[in-house]
Formats: C-alpha cells, structure tokens, sequence
C-alpha cells in the first residue's frame, strides 16, 4: 500500500528531499517554480559565426579529447562541425567517463558561452547532449531553473512539465483582473516556464513582462492574504484590556526631567489606545537610534501595572537588560513600582528569588534578556511584554513570551528604521510607530571617512578628545569568518592602543566576556573611569553613555550599513561635539564605496535603510523575520510598489468579501509552507 503523494508521479525519498531544499513539496509547487533563465536551444550556430561573449549552441564531432596538466589538470576536448570550424572545449572538473564519452567520431551539441581563448575561440563547461544532424531541435526555449545540489536541470524540467499536465485554475475572477490590468495566469505560467521559440529573450526575461507582473502581483497579495487574516485573527483573540488609569503613567512623565517629545508623545497615545482594547496588542515602535524608545516603553508597562498587571522588558544582551534596569528602576522605585531583574549572571539563588517574585506577582516589572524569559518560570499576571531591539530576536521567539491563561499585549522595537515598502509588506501584519524626531539638543555627529593610512592622526585626536575631558570608542573590524580571529583582533588592537595611548585608561569589552566583566566594563566607562573603550560590534545597541563623543570604526569598509548607522549613534548623545571616524582599507569594492558614501552623506536612519533596501535586498534588514516568512521570489518591492498597494487593497476586500477566493489564492501560494499565522 502506498500512502498519498502530494505530487503526482512517484518521488523517491531522497528526491522528495532534494525538493524540499527548494521549498518544492508538491505539484502546485513545481508549477510556481519559475525560471531563473531561458537558453536558446532552438538554433544551431556554425562555428565560424561565433563571437566571442555569445552564448551559443554548435552541433560538432569530435576530433581529439586529452587531459591536460599544464596550467592544471582538465580535460580538453577539440571539436569540429560540418562546416569544418574549430572549437576547443575545456572541462576542469570532469570523471573518467567524460573521456570515455567524447570518442573521435561521436557527435554533440554544445552550448554556452564563447570565450575567446589562447588558441582560437573556447567554451569553458558547456552544457552538451549527444546529438546528430538529424536530432530534432527543440522548438521551446529552454528554462533554467533554479535548483540544488544533485538535482540536474533535466531532472527538475521534467517535473515540472509533469506538473503542468493539469490545468491552472485562475484565482482571480476575469473582472478583478481586467480592473487591475494584469494579465491572466494560467498563460503567464506556461509562458514563463515553456517560451515558444519567437519569444523574443529580452522581453522575457525583463520583469516588466505582463507575465512577470501577474506573478508578483499573486505573490504580493498572498502575503498580504496571510498577513491580514493573522491580523484578524489576533484581534478575534480576547486580552484584558488595560485602560490608561493616569496614575503611574501620569507621575512618571511628570517626573523626567524633559518634555516628551511631539513624536514620542504621539507614539505613547496609540501604544496606551492599543493596550486598551481587549485583543492583544502587537505593536512596532520604530526609531532612530537616540530617538527616546525607553521612555515610551517605560511608560507602557506602567499602563500594564496601574492596572493591576505585570510587566516584562527584554534586552538582546544581558548588557542592555541591566542597563534599562538600572535607569529605570529607581525613578520606578520612586513611584512604588517593584522592579527586579533576572540575569546569567546572577547567582542561582538570586535568580530563583526573582523568579519567585515574579510567579507570586510581587514583582511588577521584571527586566532580562528575551533567552531567559523564554527558559525561565512564569509571570503571576503579565499584561505587556516589551521587546527591545526586536530586529535581533526571530518572529518564533516573539511568540515565546505566551503565558498561561491570556495572551500579554506586545510592545517589539526597533532601532532598524523599515522603510515603507518593507514596512507595508513584510510587517502587514502589525501596528507600526514611529518617533521620527530626536529629543532636542542633541548635536549632529561629524561623519569622516579617513584612509587606514592616516590612523596616526586619528590616534592624535582621539588623545586629545580624551585629555580634555571627553570618552572614546574604539570599534574593532568584524571579522565574520572566525569568532576566535575576532576576539584576537579585539585583545590585540586593546595592547596596542594602550601601548599607543600610554596617558588614556584603555579598556576593553568583547562578546565572549562573561556578562559579570561585561558589565564591570561597561559601568566603569559609563563613571568615566575609563577614557577610551576598545570595543567588538557589541556596542552596537542601546549602550547610552553621553559624555562619549568620539567613535573611531576600523575596517568600516566591511561592515553593513545599518551596522554602521547603530554604531554611529552611540556617539552625539550629549551636548559635546561629537564624531564619527571611519577607518577604511584601500582598495574598496564597489559596495564597499557605496555604503561608504551613503553612511558619510547621510544621517537620518530611514533614508540610510531606503540606500540598504537599494543596495541588498531586503533581506539583510528584515534580519530573522526572514526566517519565518518566506521571502518574495518574484515580486521586487521597489520595483513593484503600485504591484503591493493594488496587492494590499485587494487583499482587505477580499477577505472581507470573497474569504474562499482569498483562501484558495493563499493555499496554491503558500499552502505546503509552514504556517504563517505566526503573530
Ligand atoms: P533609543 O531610542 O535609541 O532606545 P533611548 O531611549 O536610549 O534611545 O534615549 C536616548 C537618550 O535620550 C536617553 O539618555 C534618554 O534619557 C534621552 N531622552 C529620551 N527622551 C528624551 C526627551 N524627550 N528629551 C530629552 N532627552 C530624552
Ligand atoms: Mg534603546
């Protein structure tokens, strides 16, 4: 007996697995598997018309096949067509039964690019089939797909042609898409996956091809479908609602000793609207770094306790965790609210204590990193939970923090400023705000980009900085490769510059300190018994020392740009003078010099992470969330942005109208992937 295939031709395990690899779990799948590329396999092109750089298909025998050892091993093959043109073939990596395949004599058909080699014109691993004169051309374009490991071209296109037996459904009526003026899909996809041999090449692949923008459009508004019904269904969800009460929140803004901000004013108002409905909140506040977050948060747990409730606050780093504590947790003292904190670091029996308090609800608000909420005990009554820097934490680690009993409203932020595109897309499914100003008074950081080889003036300024009153950072490169080569590089910058420095109190801090020394660290910079900190990329959030005016970044050249945007606002905090010195290594790739250039001219967080979503994708700016969602394939959210709002739009009326044509359209995109409810 055999069990159901989701596929409709017999797939062995090791297939299947193969499959899986490129997220191919059944027939529906493989028909969304589109092209990367297409090959004109349709023409044959006599030797003597090559050129080079084309790409091109000979029909040629054999002459002479011989490895060769000089400049290396490969495997060399001399071909002749009817024409009598000469082309050399090279293999560099090939078995002993590609010798035994190209016999003098046998025909073939190759195809690839033509290089114009040191003997006369080359191709270097074309693709080949034994073929003669008289084997018929195909009269399709060949696609490319994107594949894996193990899973030969043939194979897959065989497949899918398999899987585009049966017919393609349209999920959008005929009037949907004659209003939004795409084409229909069962066309585009036989299109795409199966070009008649006219098609002209260019057009194709030029993702502006009406066939393209169906793709993306269905893609777009199944990420949207899903999204929106997470929403919806969270908000079916039932949540103590936690009205503003105007007690502690009230005491506590009176208490600072500045003005809220309009924008952190305005953030604050639809966080404290959000905790008092009765479905949970799941709110991104979003802001510079700088831009005041803390307070906000601050204030929405004090919402939580007035009401009777716990809250949670959560730090990437045991770093931060403490450092919100120990700003937050006297002036909360002040108010009657009991803080306490749970850490690595803590003694056994301190952090049982905590623990306990936490279970018994005689805490009510409790500070740690999101690692320890998520192996530690339970909340007696939690109400919000706060997640900082939210950019480092995945979306299943979001939904960790669940208690028994109701679910806690959801406060994440972020430092990694979303550009709208993303923000629209990949964030659908939450309430985004935004604090887009920074608190007065702050000085605007001098950005310089100075050659490595200039560091001896660098190490002059960051000397005088520091005799005359002020602190320094020091970041070391990143060295990704290698965490040990890290830390090395770290501790040997440290010896150098206190070699250097003989005046300064050096320190130094790194990520594989234990979070006591870590925080020893961290707190003699912060009482200024420290002048200069060497500093691993650890620094990067959060860390809020104001008298630090001064950072110098080594091998800024390797780092991202929203790397290099945290770092930066570590600096011009206070109201000295503050700057940025970038240290850069010649020669600089292309990227390199972009980044540069963007980081050096620019310093508002959104319009740096618009250049970011320019220059790589979004991928690197979602961070985790990717690894819960999947990416778009075909869709391209600066290209397609009339694409995502139509997407958007359609996606509400559908579901509010038409849920079975929205279920069916969010079941043939993403219905073998993993569930995507995951707010
Ligand atoms: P981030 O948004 O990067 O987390 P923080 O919350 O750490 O920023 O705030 C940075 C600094 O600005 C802190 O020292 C904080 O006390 C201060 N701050 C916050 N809001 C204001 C304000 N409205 N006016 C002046 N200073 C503020
Ligand atoms: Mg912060």
């Amino acid at each position: 007996m055999k069990t159901a295939s989701p596929f409709s031709f017999p797939v062995s395990p090791a297939l299947a697995a193969k499959l899986a690899k490129l997220g191919l779990a059944r027939d529906a799948d493989l028909v969304l598997h589109l092209p990367l590329r297409w090959e004109d396999e349709t023409r044959i092109t006599l030797i003597r018309d090559l050129l080079p750089a084309q790409t091109a298909q000979v029909q040629a025998t054999v002459r002479d096949a011989k490895v060769a050892y000089r400049p290396r091993r490969m495997l060399t093959v001399t071909v002749e067509d009817a024409a009598g043109g000469v082309l050399g073939i090279r293999f560099l990596h090939f078995y002993p039964s590609h010798l035994k395949l190209f016999q003098p004599g046998e025909s073939f058909r190759f195809s690839g690019e033509v290089r114009g080699g040191f003997l006369g014109l080359e191709m270097v691993h074309p693709r080949f089939v034994k073929a003669d004169d008289d084997t018929p051309l195909p009269t399709q374009l060949t696609p490319v797909y994107p594949t894996t490991a193990g899973l030969s071209q043939a194979a897959l296109r065989k497949l899918v042609t398999h899987a585009l037996a049966a017919p393609i459904p349209d999920t959008l009526p005929a009037e949907w898409r004659a209003e939004l003026g795409l084409a229909e899909l069962e066309s585009s996809i036989r299109l795409l996956h199966q070009p008649p041999q006219a098609s002209a090449l260019a057009e194709l692949e030029s993702r502006h091809h009406p066939a393209w923008r169906r793709l993306a459009f269905d893609e777009l508004l199944a990420q949207q479908l899903s999204l929106a019904s997470a929403r919806r269904q969270r908000n079916a969800r039932p949540t103590l609602p936690l009205p503003p009460r105007q007690r502690l929140t009230a005491a506590f803004i009176h208490a600072l000793p500045f003005e809220l901000t309009a924008a952190q004013e305005r953030a604050w108002q639809e966080i404290s609207r959000d905790l008092a409905q009765s479905h949970p909140m799941r709110r991104l506040l979003q802001g510079d770094v700088g831009s005041g977050k803390t307070v906000v948060a601050a204030l929405a747990c004090l919402q939580a306790i007035e009401n009777g409730f716990q809250a949670a606050f959560m730090a990437p780093t045991e770093i931060l965790a403490e450092q919100h504590y120990r700003k937050l947790a006297q002036p909360l003292a002040a108010l009657g609210v009991r803080c306490t904190w749970v850490s690595g670091s803590q003694r056994k029996a301190e952090r049982q204590a905590a623990w306990q308090a936490i279970a018994a609800g005689e805490a009510d608000l409790a500070f740690g990193t999101h690692a320890l909420f998520q192996e530690g005990g339970s909340f007696q009554r939690l109400g919000v939970a706060v997640v900082d820097e939210q950019h480092r934490f995945g979306v299943g680690q979001r939904l960790a923090l669940m208690q028994k009993g109701t679910e806690p409203h959801q406060l994440m932020m972020s430092a990694t400023p979303i550009p709208r595109t993303l923000a629209m897309s990949f964030f659908a499914d939450l309430d985004v705000s935004v604090i887009d100003e920074l608190p007065p008074g702050r000085t605007p950081v001098v950005t310089k980009l100075v050659s490595a080889a200039r560091r001896d003036d660098v190490l002059v300024r960051v000397r005088e900085a520091c005799l005359a009153g002020g602190q320094a950072y020091w970041v070391c490169p990143l060295i990704e490769e290698s965490e040990k080569l890290q830390l090395q590089t770290a501790q040997d910058t440290w010896a150098v510059l206190t070699e250097q420095l003989p005046d300064l109190r050096v320190g130094l801090v790194h990520g594989r300190l234990k979070p006591d020394e870590k925080q020893a660290v961290m707190a003699a910079f912060q009482a200024h018994e420290i002048d200069l900190l060497v500093a691993t990329t650890v620094i990067e959030v959060g860390v809020d020392v104001p008298n630090a005016a001064l950072m110098v970044i080594e091998h800024a050249e390797r780092m991202g740009l929203a790397q290099l945007h945290q770092l930066r606002g570590r600096v011009g905090r206070g109201s000295r003078e503050s700057a940025c010195v970038l240290l850069f290594e010649t020669p600089l790739s292309e990227l390199a010099r972009a980044r540069l250039k963007v980081i050096f001219e620019l310093s508002d967080g959104f319009e740096i992470a618009r250049q970011d979503l320019l220059l790589r994708g979004p991928g690197e700016l979602l961070g985790h969330r990717q690894s819960g969602l999947p990416m778009l394939r075909f869709a391209d959210l600066e290209r397609d942005v009339d694409l995502l709002e139509a997407a958007r739009n359609l996606a509400q009326r559908c579901l509010a109208q038409h849920p079975e044509i929205a279920a069916r359209h969010v079941e043939r995109w993403l219905g073998s992937r993993q569930s995507l409810s995951a707010t």
